[in-house]
């Protein structure tokens, strides 16, 4: 249930040691760009783990302080959270254990457990990719709004708890510029962008190819004449990625914020711990 954090063994993850955790199975946002849908038959429909609590209580209390990331496979503020508050349940077990928590999600949901969240060195990373409301809805049907992303963050970091933003995936010609999001986010107080750019797997390039065909036929040159083929996945070119990274990590750098990419193969753009896991050491009673 809980494990070691090896993103399907990826030798391009630069990830400082954590584990991992994912109350459920599946994800309801239906975001078109997902990576984890092609490994879970029916990825949306979202189900809670098999025995979660049972499970978790036997599993954390063995647990010295680690830092657990939860989740990376899957949202823990799906839709289906506001009914069931599973996630919920799970945080106050890993509270209760004194855990290290970092909460990686596209829901306004988790300002409803900053209760738990202020017990423990805590940090939360909202995925927003763009600050375009309509743009997101094309690409993250079921997600909150961004506008809702952006003042959770603010709520959060207003309380004293650290956030970090994901720009993942930054896709050419959709996200690629992300000036106006990084000036937003520095406004509020976010310290760390974490960013990576799309990656090819056959459905989410199938689900891309029917919302946005004009964006898709610009791409299809780019990953599939230019591309690198990287274990299931396609990229493009490491000069094109490097060049927009390098591109946002000046950005991030202009603000004051620090950067990390991901799975990129890129590292040396890096300022700090790629998922921004170095901010739990700006919390009481916590190091990385
Ligand atoms: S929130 Fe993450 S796991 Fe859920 S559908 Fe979107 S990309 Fe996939």
């Amino acid at each position: 249930m809980i494990s070691s954090f090896d993103p399907w063994q990826s030798s391009l993850c630069t990830c400082s040691q954590k584990l991992t955790f994912n109350p459920y199975t599946g994800c309801d946002h239906k975001c078109v760009y997902c990576y984890a849908s092609s490994y879970i038959v029916g990825f949306n429909e979202c189900k809670p783990k098999k025995d979660l609590l049972e499970r978790l209580r036997h599993e954390a209390p063995k647990l010295k302080g680690e830092l657990v990331s939860v989740s990376n496979s899957s949202d823990p503020y799906p839709r289906v959270e506001q009914y069931t508050g599973l996630t919920r349940r799970c945080l106050e077990i890993l509270v209760e254990s004194k855990c290290r928590i970092q909460i990686i999600t596209k829901s306004n949901l988790v300002v409803r457990d900053d209760d738990l969240l202020k017990q423990v060195p805590s940090t939360v990373a909202f995925t927003i990719i763009t600050n375009d409301n309509q743009l997101a809805k094309t690409l993250e049907p079921n997600a909150p709004l961004p506008s809702q992303r952006l003042s959770a963050a603010e709520d959060l970091i207003n309380q004293g708890i650290p956030v970090s933003v994901r720009i993942d995936p930054i896709i050419p010609f959709i996200n690629d510029q992300p000036q106006e999001l990084i000036k937003i986010l520095a406004a509020i107080g976010v310290k760390h962008i974490t960013s990576s750019t799309y990656k090819v797997k056959p459905d989410n390039w199938k689900r891309l190819s029917t919302v946005l065909p004009d964006v898709a036929e610009k791409l299809e040159p780019l990953y599939f004449k230019e591309g690198e083929r990287v274990g299931g996945n396609i990229l493009l070119h490491r000069d094109v990625r490097m060049k927009i990274l390098k591109n946002i990590r000046d950005l991030v750098d202009v603000e004051g914020l620090k950067f990390g990419c991901c799975r990129e193969g890129l590292e040396r753009l890096n300022t700090a711990s790629c998922d921004g896991s170095w901010l739990l050491s700006k919390v009481g009673g916590g190091g990385v």
